[in-house]
């Protein structure tokens, strides 16, 4: 049996992130949307594992695609959830190294939002902002995803991400993805982010 890869449980409750993300959005989102990634790259290492073992003609590079495309939504998702915190404990400004380290590499934390809400709201389809760290340039670096396929950025780990697939606001938002983005900063969680800063040593 191939290894597989499980649905984290949510870190708080449905509904802690209203006003900004309704409870059902966050159903619908973490137990459909995400399960379903975590089910997608399980079946496709079993394919590939029965492909291996002669039990099943697989072609390689579709299921591969499949592998990556659902892997990498797992782990999106897996660094989403956390982002966030129950409104009342997150939003507002970071502390600690990421703040420094967003003053020195953006200029100011404004620019940085700023910078970082309109990478969100231009994504051409769905997709993803995030905020990685590029140990190369000792910098930070905002990057946009198409999708969720982003093998490229394998070496810049992700710090911050904002999901704007349209299932994660359409049911509140409907098309004014605008208004998403803007509400989504009261519950960014600054404190894991700067965590997953602190980590990287
Ligand atoms: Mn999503």
């Amino acid at each position: 049996m191939a290894k597989t890869y499980t649905l984290p449980p949510l870190p708080y409750a449905y509904n802690a992130l209203e006003p900004h993300i309704s409870e059902q959005i966050m159903k619908l989102h973490h137990d459909k949307h995400h399960q379903a990634y975590v089910n997608g790259a399980n079946a496709a290492l079993d394919k590939l594992e029965k492909a291996r073992a002669g039990a099943m003609q697989v072609d390689v590079r579709a299921t591969l695609r499949d592998l990556s495309f659902n892997i990498d939504g797992h782990k999106l998702h897996s660094i989403f959830w956390p982002n966030m915190a129950p409104a009342g404990k997150g939003g507002g400004s970071p502390g600690g190294k990421v703040a420094d380290r967003i003053a020195a590499d953006f200029g100011a934390f404004d620019k940085f939002k700023a910078q970082f809400s309109d990478a969100a709201k231009t994504v051409e389809g769905s997709g993803w902002a995030l905020l990685c760290y590029d140990k190369e340039i000792d910098s930070l670096v905002l990057t946009q995803v198409e999708k969720q396929n982003f093998m490229e950025l394998a070496e810049l780990p992700i710090l911050l991400g904002l999901d704007v697939w349209e299932h994660a606001y359409y049911l509140q938002y409907w098309n004014d993805r605008g208004k998403y983005v803007d509400a989504w900063w009261n519950v960014v969680n600054w404190s894991d982010v700067d965590s997953r800063l602190s980590r990287l040593g």
